[in-house]
């Protein structure tokens, strides 16, 4: 059944610069696809905005006909938030413009940008700002929860570089969010994910990045995954903030450097990064060989952008995905040996245990300074279990749920909700932590009636 009447979408899309677009459409199914494949929903309506114009006519037409909104930036979203069944889907997608002024180091952002889109214009000038692994990943939803990646060490997350925002409120009204204009909005947008409105500018500070930088992998077989383990807590608790690495414990994809026989095996990998002169870096990177015996590695001087780019291949959008996720503060004897008992028995040969290393830069600033309260995290692991086929559903998220309840004593049991899936409601309050209230207090300023519920919601403070 059409959700608006057919004079009330006439009306609508002759008000608009941007396309609708309907069930039946060619384009239909294509555009309500996001990320991960196990999200199938239909929207009664795509709006796909052309400007800020586009969202303040979109939320006033929702307001105005009682549809349910859902906000889409990359789509990258894994509890899928970003499509929704029967309502109004708001896409920003088209919205993708990326203004650098490389005097101010400044960058703003469209809501559309995708993190290529972001280093693409940023590297430019030799400069960047923190983001996340995966170039496809959107500015928008990673920046609203929090993120992190490469760069965090050194420069904190990605909410730490954002200097102001504009924001289309559930009245439709634009409003600009900063440290000195409204802000208590802009420290409710810095980690409280899409609550409060929807963003249509980010600004970011950027600083001198590469434009090499030093990178690469070492992979290591999985029988050597405690010792590789034990040594990576102890050498990451001493390395400059420049410094970065992450581990991934997975089935070897068929990557070149790696011998033939090596490829599908279980194994460990170090993904290290280092930001700064290469002879330092090259030093640092020396001991981790001794972590074990590698099977390979490669490992050296690459541009910045080229190493954002360098988990694409194993993330692409298509597969089925369910994730779960842990903070540490540390890795304890008992953490190390849970995660190498079940990362030998993943359930899928896509599936990856992934460890991102914060701290640096990320746990100086002050936990309530943002809505981001997870600034004692060390450590984010996060669970990725990816299929192909439906009928695994059921065994691969049966395998992930068992893995997060076996590790879950010796996490913090703070989480990062940009890691979230659906059904993990009664987690938001753990990852918010003492700013719940505050927060609940600025969704029922900016958003009383819920308007923008689809997302790791905060309920507005009168709300039960
Ligand atoms: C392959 C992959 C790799 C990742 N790597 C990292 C990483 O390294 N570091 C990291 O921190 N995170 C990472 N993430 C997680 C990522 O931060 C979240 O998935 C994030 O929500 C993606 O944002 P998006 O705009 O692409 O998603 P979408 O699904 O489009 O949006 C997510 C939600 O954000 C809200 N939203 C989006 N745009 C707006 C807006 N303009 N205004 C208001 N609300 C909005 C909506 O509630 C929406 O449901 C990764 C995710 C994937 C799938």
């Amino acid at each position: 059944m059409a959700i608006l009447a057919d004079e009330v979408i006439a009306d609508f899309t002759a008000q608009i610069r941007g396309d609708i677009v309907m069930p039946g459409d060619p384009s239909y199914d294509e555009v309500r696809q996001i990320w991960n494949a196990m999200i199938d929903r239909r929207p009664g309506m795509i709006v796909r905005c052309a400007g800020v114009a586009d969202v303040m006519q979109a939320v006033s037409l929702a307001l105005q006909h009682n549809l349910l909104v859902a906000v889409r930036g990359g789509g990258h979203n894994i509890a899928g938030n970003a499509v929704c069944d029967d309502g109004l889907m708001i896409d920003l997608s088209q919205m993708k413009s990326v203004r650098v002024d490389p005097g101010k180091r400044r960058a703003y952002v469209e809501p559309g940008a995708c993190l290529g889109d972001l280093d693409h214009e940023t590297q430019a000038f030799g400069l960047a700002t923190p983001t996340g692994i995966n170039s496809t990943t959107g500015v928008a939803g990673l920046t609203l929860g929090g993120g992190f990646g490469w760069l965090s060490r050194k420069f904190g997350l990605t909410i730490d570089n954002l200097v102001s925002a504009d924001m289309v409120t559930a009245e439709g009204v634009l409003v600009h969010a900063s440290a000195t204009e409204n802000p208590d909005l802009f420290w409710g947008l810095r980690g409280g994910g899409g609550n409060f409105g929807i963003v249509t500018l980010f600004e970011f500070e950027l600083h001198q990045v590469g434009p090499e930088i030093l990178a690469g992998l070492i992979v290591f077989p999985a029988n050597q995954a405690t010792a590789v383990l034990e040594n990576y807590r102890k050498y990451v608790a001493a390395i400059p903030d420049e410094m970065n690495i992450w581990v991934v414990m997975r089935k070897a994809p068929p990557l070149p450097f790696l011998p033939e026989e090596v490829h599908g095996q279980n194994v460990i990998v170090l993904a290290l990064f280092y930001a700064g002169d290469e002879q330092t870096g090259q030093a640092l990177v020396e001991p981790l060989r001794s972590f074990g015996n590698p099977y390979g590695e490669h490992v050296g001087v690459m541009p910045f952008t080229a190493w954002q780019k360098a988990f694409d291949p194993l993330l692409t959008p298509g597969a089925r995905n369910y994730w779960k996720s842990h903070n540490f503060t540390e890795l304890s004897d008992q953490a190390v040996a849970t995660l190498v008992d079940y990362a030998a028995s993943l359930p899928s040969d896509q599936s990856e245990i992934f460890i991102g290393l914060l701290g640096g830069e990320t746990s100086r600033i002050a936990a309530d300074s943002t809505a981001y309260a997870q600034r004692d995290a060390q450590f984010v692991m996060n669970v990725h279990i990816r299929w192909e086929d439906a009928q695994d559903d059921q065994r691969c998220i049966a395998w992930a749920r068992e893995f997060f309840n076996a590790a879950a004593p010796y996490a913090t049991g703070g989480v990062y909700i940009n890691f979230m899936t659906e059904e993990e409601g009664d987690r938001v309050t753990a990852a918010y932590g003492a700013g719940y209230q505050r927060l609940a207090r600025l969704k029922e300023k900016y958003d009383p009636g819920n308007l923008f519920r689809l997302n790791q919601n905060i309920k507005p403070a009168t709300e039960k």
